[in-house]
């Protein structure tokens, strides 16, 4: 796809950098990894050393000093290569930013350099079994004693955890059980004694891994909560925002890897006179999810770059919208995708049947297309609410 119109060089220049890094790795090494039950270790720490993990983190920090533009390049190439990583919509792209945003001194000395190097790794929380789409309704709850705290909740579908430092947990103060969610954030270290995790067998092939959470009376001392217990909703957006935009990176890169397969598959395959992609049948609809694509990638850069420019209430109107558009074209373009390879799209060999399962992942998290649209309906559109 041609960007120049809307990227400066330095974007431009990241992205073929970053594109290059892919291909040296590219499907077949992910899918290795997945098959022997490895993680893209290897590519992260070449990401990481490289400066594109960190793209996102201050300077002062060891970080690229750029924003989400720039992490969501790096994201949206790795993905374009075939071996996206799906731990820096988490770790980078919301624990960091929450971190560089609200955390203390301290807190930043401690996890941001980590994070940019890629030696530290987190992980993010918020779904519950009994809240789901509503966050309203998370009742991890933590309450004071003495200096410390104690966190005891559920959580479930926690991407990463066992690869992950420390998870960042969205809880509520116990004094705020009721009503609207007045989120906290804590960082509950791995190995932190009441915190158990049990991993979901999901129907996915990736190298990360969903766990359900039970946290018992974990103990944390004062500073494993990052900003402030008051801070609400304007601290956790703060993430949510950068997840949301990442999201999107991650379908507009997986959709661009399958139309790119089934692109090359069509110029070659002839079963009749001429290769199958000449047939419009089967042309068009890869003309029209190459176009969607394209049009959700513009809005995912429309997204990060309000958010870079800190309009927080701007970002979270567009990077809905950015997902949104982002997984409805990514789900028809690896359906299009598979189709196009005919039976050869449902083996194991051409890799594009497991994308399926994969492209629906960015419909449903982190927060459904029904949500996005109620978002729109609500906020953009003013229209009442059924809920
Ligand atoms: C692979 C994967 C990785 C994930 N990683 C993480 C992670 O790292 N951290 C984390 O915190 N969470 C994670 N999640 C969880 C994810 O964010 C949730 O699955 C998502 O928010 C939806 O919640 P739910 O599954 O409880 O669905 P529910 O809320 O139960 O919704 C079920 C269905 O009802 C619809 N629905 C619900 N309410 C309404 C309404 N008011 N109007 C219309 N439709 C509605 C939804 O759109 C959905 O289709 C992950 C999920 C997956 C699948």
């Amino acid at each position: 796809m041609s960007t120049a119109v809307v990227e400066t060089e330095e974007h431009t220049a990241l992205r073929s950098a970053v594109a290059a890094l892919g291909k040296r790795y590219g499907r077949d090494y992910m899918t290795t990894v997945v098959r022997e039950g490895r993680h893209p270790d290897t590519l992260w720490a070449e990401a990481a050393k490289l400066g594109y993990l960190g793209v996102n983190l201050p300077e002062e920090y060891g970080g690229g000093g750029g924003g989400i533009a720039e992490l969501s390049i790096v994201l949206e190439e790795l993905g374009a290569a075939g071996c996206p990583l799906l731990m820096m919509v988490v770790s980078p792209a919301i624990c960091g930013t929450v971190i560089a945003r609200f955390g203390t001194d301290a807190q930043k000395a401690a996890w941001l350099p980590g994070l940019a190097d890629g030696s530290l790794t987190m992980a993010f929380g918020i779904t519950e079994p009994d809240a789901g789409s509503n966050s309203h309704r998370i009742t991890t709850t933590a309450r004071r004693d003495g200096d410390d705290w104690l966190l005891t909740g559920r959580k479930v579908f926690i991407s990463g955890v066992d690869i992950a430092d420390a998870t960042l947990v969205v809880g509520r103060t116990e004094d705020a059980r009721t009503g609207r969610l007045k989120p906290c954030l804590f960082i509950v270290p791995r190995d932190a004694p009441g915190f158990q995790r049990s991993q979901i067998d999901m129907e996915l092939q990736a190298p990360e891994k969903q766990f359900e959470l039970v946290l018992d009376d974990v103990r944390l001392p004062s500073e494993a909560l990052v900003g402030d217990e008051d801070a609400g909703l304007l601290q956790l957006f703060a993430g949510l925002n950068p997840e949301r935009v990442m999201t999107a990176a991650f379908a507009v890169g997986m959709g661009r890897y399958a139309v790119n397969r089934a692109v090359e598959y069509a110029k070659e395959r002839t079963v009749w006179k001429t290769p199958v992609g000449a047939h419009q049948a089967v042309a068009h609809p890869l003309a029209q999810a190459h176009i969607e694509l394209e049009l959700a990638r513009l809005m995912m850069q429309k997204a990060a770059r309000l958010y870079d420019e800190g309009d927080d209430l701007g970002a979270g109107e567009a990077a809905n919208m950015a997902k949104y558009a982002a997984a409805e074209a990514c789900v028809k373009a690896v359906d299009q995708a598979v189709h196009t390879l005919g039976g050869n799209g449902l083996t194991r060999e051409y890799g594009l049947a497991s994308l399926i399962t994969a492209a629906r992942v960015a419909r449903i998290a982190p927060v459904s297309r029904e949500m996005i649209l109620n978002f729109v309906s609500h906020q953009s559109l003013g229209l009442p609410k059924s809920y």
